[in-house]
């Protein structure tokens, strides 16, 4: 286990509202009126206050201290101020909120009003996410994006000038018409703008969007036929990493890069496979279990339940088969790599040393490189993570008495979605 419960929570609001569907977006989001938001919003609180009790019925630890604060959706720039001003202050009432927690809110560029703006700093929000994806219009407009590249400049600089320096911006590799040329335009005005913090992800279409019906039945509404092949979809991550690291805006996890100590505190916790609450629709989160077993929790999907009854969290213990397999999902994911001494601290040396021909078969393949007792993924690795990750699935011996203490992550996260 990588703790043992103290650790300070990280807290994931899910705001699943958005103005428009975007063609390749398959998430829990969608298009709802004002009046769903206002009574979304009444929810959080609600669960808010009552996530203490709940942690107690659920049998898990919920730790009071909370340090990053993380608003994602969705567009969660759709929040009025008051309504993200009930919200941190419900959760600044029952949890210990740090003076220096880092919070974090998703933004769509073009639709950060002033007002949310001017709150924002006095609101303790201190990092915006930029679900920018393209600097190129047509590429945005093409999946249905309603916003420009220079809007997102202009935003970037109205955040400045409000005293917010933590930018992330997110870019996506593999739109429709996107080529290696009109990509190079996209990093480098990401690069230009002077962000902090970039994630670059590849597009893998959804079968049940509208864009990944169509690129099964053919058609041209969603632009299906001027998706980029999977090969050119790989060069342009090896043309990110190259660019940015080349820039100083250096890769630290499989699909975020940061200039030095601008990276991500709360995404870090799912990496480093610390507590996590997810709050709201479709919100996952990881606690540690008073049995010593971790929690996975998922809340439900479908706004009309989560509106009428509440989150209504699904439950699951972790196993320490999945404890295993998730400790090197998501170590190999960092840059940093796994440190086996630790695997072995955690886990036993016995169900180490069952995953070293899994390993040596990485490392073979030019997939996984070993420095000193730390595991990496290689530039090649990164390209193939899932099926390095494959590897080391079901590796722990089911005859080995393992002490269960490890965190858990939940699948479902945004950022899971990805590579
Ligand atoms: S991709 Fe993001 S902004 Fe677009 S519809 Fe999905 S959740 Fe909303």
């Amino acid at each position: 286990m990588r703790d043992n419960g103290s650790s300070m929570l990280g807290v994931y609001i899910s705001i699943p509202f958005c103005r428009a569907k975007c063609s390749y977006c398959n998430f829990a989001s969608g298009v709802f009126g004002g009046d769903r938001l206002e009574r979304y919003v009444e929810r959080l609180a609600e669960e808010i206050h009552s996530a203490q009790a709940q942690a107690a019925d659920w049998q898990t630890i919920l730790p009071k201290q909370v340090d990053t604060i993380y608003f994602g959706g969705g567009t969660p720039s759709l929040l009025h101020p008051e309504q993200l001003r009930n919200i941190l202050c419900a959760l600044r009432e029952k949890f210990s909120v740090a003076r220096d927690a880092e919070i974090t809110l998703e933004c769509a560029p073009g639709q950060l009003a002033d007002a949310l703006l001017e709150a924002l700093p006095q609101l303790g929000v201190n990092r915006i996410s930029f679900g920018v994806q393209s600097f190129v219009d047509a590429e945005a407009a093409a999946v249905g994006r309603l916003h420009t590249g220079a809007q997102t400049l202009t935003d970037i600089a109205r955040l400045r000038t409000a005293g917010i320096e933590n930018i992330n911006v997110d870019l996506l590799a593999g739109l429709p018409h996107q080529t290696e040329a009109s990509w190079q335009v996209s990093l480098d005005q990401a690069i230009a703008s002077g962000v902090p913090h970039v994630s670059v992800y590849m597009l893998e279409v959804d079968e049940d969007s509208r864009l990944g019906r169509e690129m099964l039945t053919g058609g041209q509404r969603y632009h299906a036929s001027a998706v980029p092949d999977d090969a050119e979809i790989a060069d342009m991550y090896l043309a990110a990493c190259e660019g940015l690291n080349a820039a100083g805006i250096a890769q630290y996890e499989i699909s975020n890069f940061a200039r030095q100590g601008w990276e991500s505190r709360h995404n870090e916790k799912y990496w480093l496979r610390q507590p996590y609450l997810g709050l709201g629709m479709d919100a996952h989160s990881m606690l540690h279990g008073k049995d010593g077993h971790p929690r996975r929790l998922a809340a439900t999907d479908d706004l009309t339940i989560f509106l009428e009854q509440g989150a209504r969290h699904k439950s699951t213990m972790v196993d320490v088969d999945a404890s295993l397999e998730e400790a090197w999902f998501l170590g190999l994911r960092r840059n940093a790599g796994l440190r086996l001494a630790a695997l072995e601290v955690e886990f036993g040396a016995e169900v180490v040393a069952a995953c070293r021909p899994a390993l040596a078969a990485c490392v073979g393949a030019g997939w996984v490189e070993m420095v000193d007792d730390t595991a990496r993924l290689t530039a090649q690795g990164r390209l193939f993570s899932n099926e390095v990750f494959e590897r080391f699935l079901g590796l722990a011996p089911c005859n080995i008495h393992t002490p269960v203490t490890k965190d858990s992550h939940s699948v479902g996260d945004p950022f899971f979605s990805v590579l």
